[in-house]
């Protein structure tokens, strides 16, 4: 039996003040408190995240406050990034790493990878490690290779607990997903990584073009512990119609 449900939400460069509050107000008080194995993470851009920290404050929901990334070093000469302490003092309990929009606009790579979230565990932040294969890595079935070195470079040894996102890249906002098989073929083979490392405190998810009519097969699926959710977390009748069916009273 799964032991728990993860629905992250990934905001990505969306919402403003607003309407932010406008989105969580719209479901907070609908939280179910006796739903514990359900764990709702929501990531906003950095600004927002003091503004809404608050809201996060009752940890018996279950709802927690995620960043989008965090820089690599604690401090220095880093214009125009965020520090994990910040992350930290206002309140956030995961952060997303290694997204593929990080990898592709900020030429991020397994060993930057690798050092983030050596850096999130040292904060105790719980990682959030986004990996996928493109539409090329697809076509040419190397799809399992390019994942399983993904994992390989960015996941320190002696590493205790994390949540990894299987997101292909061809799949992200484009309204495509692979199907039901290829999904659990994928995180089969994340599972296998974790057994074969002797990692027992992982969790796996989908993410790409998760939606309010698709996300509740897969997340029925195996190895899948619930999803990555961009597009659809910012509106809100589909963010909270899959809350809905899991969490909300
Ligand atoms: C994402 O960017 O993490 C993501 C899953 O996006 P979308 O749901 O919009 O495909």
């Amino acid at each position: 039996m799964k032991q728990n449900t993860f629905i992250v939400a990934n905001w990505k460069m969306n919402l403003n003040f607003n309407s932010a509050n406008d989105l969580i107000k719209s479901f907070k008080d609908k939280i179910n408190k006796r739903k514990t194995n359900i764990i709702t993470i929501i990531c906003p851009q950095f600004l927002l995240i003091p503004q809404i920290s608050d809201y996060f404050e009752n940890e018996n929901l279950n709802f927690f406050l995620g960043s989008q990334d965090i820089h690599h070093e604690t401090s220095g000469a880093f214009t125009g990034d965020s520090s994990v302490e910040l992350v930290k003092e206002f309140g956030c309990k995961y952060s997303i790493i290694g997204h593929s929009e990080r990898r592709k606009n900020h030429f991020e790579d397994d060993s930057i990878i690798k050092k983030k979230i050596i850096l999130a565990i040292k904060y105790s932040l719980i990682p959030i490690l986004c990996v996928g294969e493109s539409f090329e890595d697809r076509k040419n079935k190397n799809y399992l290779d390019v994942i399983y070195s993904q994992l390989k470079n960015s996941i320190p040894s002696d590493l205790k607990s994390i949540i990894v996102a299987y997101e292909p890249i061809w799949s992200i906002g484009t309204g495509l997903t692979p199907n039901n098989n290829q999904i659990e073929e994928v995180a089969a083979h994340i599972n296998n990584f974790f057994i074969h490392n002797n990692i027992q405190n992982f969790n796996i998810l989908y993410g790409g073009s998760l939606n309010s009519e698709n996300y509740n097969e897969i997340f029925k699926l195996e190895n899948i512990n619930g999803g990555l959710i961009g597009g659809a977390s910012v509106k809100k009748e589909q963010f909270i119609k899959i809350l809905s069916n899991f969490y909300l009273d």
